[in-house]
């Protein structure tokens, strides 16, 4: 029953379910038992419906996740087949077709050497265990001290110790004990927020001085990775200036330093390849870090993808009897990889990323036409994804007490009209299936407008703002 709303009785039993049992990801606490979520029903291409069999349109593509769209019968199918033929096997002493299959097929399509792949659970797991990995790595290579994770404020990297400590998001790190010596926050790269009196032009190289300023404090032989996203996507989209990257991979190369590109939302074609850090930003790191598009969402996994230059320094005759101890009991799940072999099926029958690349300019110059609404600060994105972050005052130089709630009111307005936004802060993150056509992204920017004209018009009756 796609696209049919659950029976009214079925949905507020669902709600009084999630509401007295179910506790969520970032679950406001003081809320607890009080409101469930919205509960989707079903779903078809790019729209979700709701219990009450609202169709909205699924602006943040799940959580960046859901590539080739809802209801698509041949993941379902693969899934289905592959549960009978074989439901699991145990990745410590065996392996299975879909697992070989799929690691074969990746390694086909990652830059340069990255041609051994390592499957986890989700984007969190694949992020720990590539940091595992480079613990591991200095370890055996018989460099003890050098542990140091070089991060950015405003990167995500995932829920695990590692991972969240990882993180830079300091509304995450509230009531954690993350903080560690052996992690070091650069700042966010984030043009539309530089420090005060570096221009535009100077920007990437105030950066680059920073990050080689940290690097000759800490010392080189005290430093293992630098993890980083291509776009910082739950920090608030944002993607840095021209030549930071590429530049930070050749510091992190003189210094044999690790470079771990954390893909998990920017790859499987969320920029128009199957990864953006070489065909987009220009760069080939030791790692890149995956999940998500890999399976567009219909079941969890992820993993990553090494470099055989990297790897080779530990293998074989360099191992020196170690082992990599570290795994899940579903790394490379069967029935994962053949939805994961089943959803690239269709991203070259569809040519999906041509697609992407192809309608990219028309997503992103049609968000841009958002800039003439007065709370709009800036709009920003790559491939299909986009921000509009809003602003009561385009002055100030932080985000006002006001501007922390305007994504929250601009969300509310949005789903009355049809359209799920990812309100972060004061921002709108929009980052649809890919399979979204040039008239529904018109659809999709014409409700984000009227939702954002509705908060205006909200703020100024309230006596908030006469902007
Ligand atoms: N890395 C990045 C860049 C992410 O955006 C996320 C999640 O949004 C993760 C890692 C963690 O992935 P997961 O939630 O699948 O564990």
């Amino acid at each position: 029953m796609t696209s049919e709303a659950l029976p009214r009785n079925d949905t507020s039993e669902i709600e009084e379910m999630a509401r007295e049992h179910l506790l969520q990801p970032w679950e406001e606490m003081q809320k607890v038992g009080q409101k469930a979520r919205t509960v989707i029903a079903s779903g078809e291409g790019i729209y979700v419906t709701d219990g009450y069999g609202r169709r909205l349109i699924d602006g943040p593509g799940g959580m960046w996740c859901t590539q080739v769209g809802y209801g698509r019968r041949e993941i379902a199918d693969a899934i289905a087949e592959q549960a009978m033929q074989l439901s699991y096997n145990s990745p410590w002493y065996s392996t299975s077709g879909p697992a070989a299959r799929l690691a074969d097929r990746i390694a086909r399509v990652t830059p340069g050497d990255l041609r051994h792949v390592f499957f986890t659970t989700g984007g969190s797991t694949a992020v720990d265990a590539a940091l595992r990995f480079a613990e591991f790595f200095n370890n055996v290579l018989g460099r003890p001290s050098k542990k140091i994770v070089l991060v950015r404020i405003n990167g995500y990297h995932g829920s695990t110790a590692l991972t969240a400590a990882c993180s830079g998001r300091p509304f995450n790190r509230r009531n954690f004990d993350v903080d560690s010596p052996r992690i070091s926050f650069l700042s966010s790269p984030n043009p539309y927020r530089r420090p005060e009196g570096v221009a535009a032009e100077r920007y990437t190289d105030w950066l680059i001085d920073e990050l080689e300023t940290r690097i000759a404090e800490l010392g080189a032989d005290n430093i293992a990775v630098f993890l980083a996203e291509p776009v910082q996507a739950s920090g608030g989209l944002l993607v840095p200036p021209d030549g930071y990257l590429t530049r930070a991979r050749e510091i992190c190369r003189k210094h044999d330093i690790l470079y771990i590109s954390d893909e998990v939302v920017t790859g499987f074609g969320r920029c128009g390849e199957w990864f953006a850090s070489e065909k987009v930003f220009g760069i080939v790191p030791d790692i890149i870090t995956f999940a998500k598009g890999l399976t567009s969402g219909y079941v969890p996994l992820g993993g990553f993808a090494i470099s055989d230059a990297v790897l080779g320094r530990v293998t074989g005759g360099n191992a020196k009897d170690s082992y990599y101890s570290n795994g899940f009991t579903y790394s490379g799940h069967p029935v994962s990889c053949a939805a994961a072999l089943a959803n690239m099926d269709i991203f070259e029958r569809e040519k999906l990323n041509e697609h992407v690349r192809e309608i990219t300019p028309y997503f992103q110059a049609k968000l841009r036409t958002l800039t003439d609404l007065p709370l709009v600060g800036d709009v920003r994105g790559v491939g299909l994804l986009g921000a509009v972050e809003c602003v009561a005052d385009r002055q100030a130089r932080e985000p006002s007490e006001l501007d922390q709630k305007l994504g929250p009111r601009i969300d509310r307005h949005c789903n009355e009209l049809g359209l799920i936004v990812r309100p972060l802060v004061n921002m709108c993150v929009i980052s649809p299936p890919l399979v979204i056509t040039k008239p529904q992204i018109d659809d999709l920017v014409a409700i984000l407008r009227k939702g954002i004209e509705a908060t205006q018009k909200d703020l100024r009756a309230e006596g908030l703002w006469n902007g």
